[in-house]
């Protein structure tokens, strides 16, 4: 017997240089098959829409490949097995896989990963968050990227988000004396300081980030975890001391629209400063460093001494707009997940 689904396909790919819209997405009613042997049929709970997605809709070369327009898109998602013909993930099991952007499907197996129960108090869509994708990321930022040791300043860009405010939380938990957030709203910049613990924050809108730097860390940074390029990298590279590192998480200022990004044009100061200015992807270090990540996140997780926030959106018809959402500002706290089912 077949259930009934529904999916969000890409349409037609963003004007080159220009901002996605809502017409660049339809939703459509699929029929899910029953598992065949070895696969598996999964109903999602749990869809995450996040920034890389964007640079998807473009087609372009790059180290993932672009959505295809007439296809469902993809992403994190976190549902329960409904109907099994695989020993390994039986009937009600949690699972996560990388088909999300509907509301049902059935999939070989392999593409679709057991997991265990979260911490008490966490979600299971906490594994599209602090202890999935963004966690890693922030966590791999603080410890191999950019590492942060005891007393150090580090400043972290869209600090109310996903990844940047645990970013913080966890140079804070590896030492740093001061924590520094920037962030969209005076809302958001309240919730950096009073929900996230940082010890100042700041709105990236309404003055230069030099300035704004200047006054939050007047010893300057010994460590900047870059969620955004653009104008507060540039400030950033500029307030940073001798020996100073960046890591280089994302460029979201620029859109991912395929545009040119604003320039940095004080690079010189990396050499007199002897910087170190990294970029990665989060995916090449999942492998090596996905248990050491899970171990330490699990257990301040579980301890209690990471405040996570998600911003919980109903329903597969809202995806688009949530989507849409995190490049337009807006009130949303830590990480936008969307419910169905
Ligand atoms: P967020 O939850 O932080 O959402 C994005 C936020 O970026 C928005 O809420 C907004 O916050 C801010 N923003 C949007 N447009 C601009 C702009 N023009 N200038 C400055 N800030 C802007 O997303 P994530 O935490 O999921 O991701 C954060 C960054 O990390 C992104 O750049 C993402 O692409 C990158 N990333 C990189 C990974 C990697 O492997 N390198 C993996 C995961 C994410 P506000 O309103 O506060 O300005």
């Amino acid at each position: 017997m077949t259930t009934q689904s529904r999916e969000v396909r890409l349409v037609q790919r963003p004007p080159v240089g220009g901002d996605a819209s809502t017409d660049c997405f339809a939703l459509a009613e699929v029929e899910v098959p029953e598992p065949g042997p070895g696969e598996v049929t999964v109903a999602n709970r749990f869809l995450s829409v996040d920034p890389y997605m964007r640079g998807r809709m473009n087609d372009v070369k790059s180290y993932v490949p672009p959505f295809a327009v007439g296809a469902p898109l993809q992403g994190g998602a976190v549902g329960v097995v409904t109907a099994s013909r695989d020993e390994a993930l039986p009937e009600g099991a949690l699972v996560s896989s990388m088909l999300g952007w509907r509301e049902a499907f059935t999939s070989p197996a392999r593409h679709v990963q057991l997991l265990s129960d979260p911490p008490a108090g966490v979600s299971p869509s906490g594994y599209l968050g602090a202890l999935g994708m963004p966690g890693m990321t922030a966590w791999v930022g603080v410890t191999v990227i950019a590492p942060v040791v005891a007393d150090e300043t580090v400043f972290v860009s869209a600090a109310a988000g996903a990844v940047g405010s645990l970013a913080g939380q966890l140079a804070r938990a590896r030492g740093a004396s001061r924590v520094v957030g920037s962030a969209g709203s005076p809302a958001k910049v309240a919730a950096v300081t009073e929900v996230f613990g940082f010890d100042a924050a700041f709105t990236h809108t309404d003055a230069s980030t030099s300035r704004h730097l200047r006054e939050a860390a007047p010893e300057g940074l010994d460590v900047y975890f870059d969620n955004v390029g653009g104008e507060q990298l540039r400030a950033a590279i500029g307030a940073l001391r001798p020996f100073g590192r960046a890591a280089l998480c994302g460029a979201i200022s620029t859109g991912y629209t395929g545009a040119a990004g604003a320039a940095i044009d004080n690079l010189g100061l990396a050499v007199g400063n002897r910087l170190t200015l990294r970029g990665f992807i989060v995916s090449d270090h999942a492998a090596e460093r996905q248990q050491a990540f899970a171990a330490e996140v699990g257990a301040l997780l579980a301890e209690g001494r990471l405040v996570v926030r998600e911003t919980t959106v109903e329903g597969l018809e809202a995806m688009p707009g949530a989507f849409l959402g995190l490049f337009s500002g807006g009130d949303q706290l830590g990480k936008v997940v969307v419910r169905v089912g």
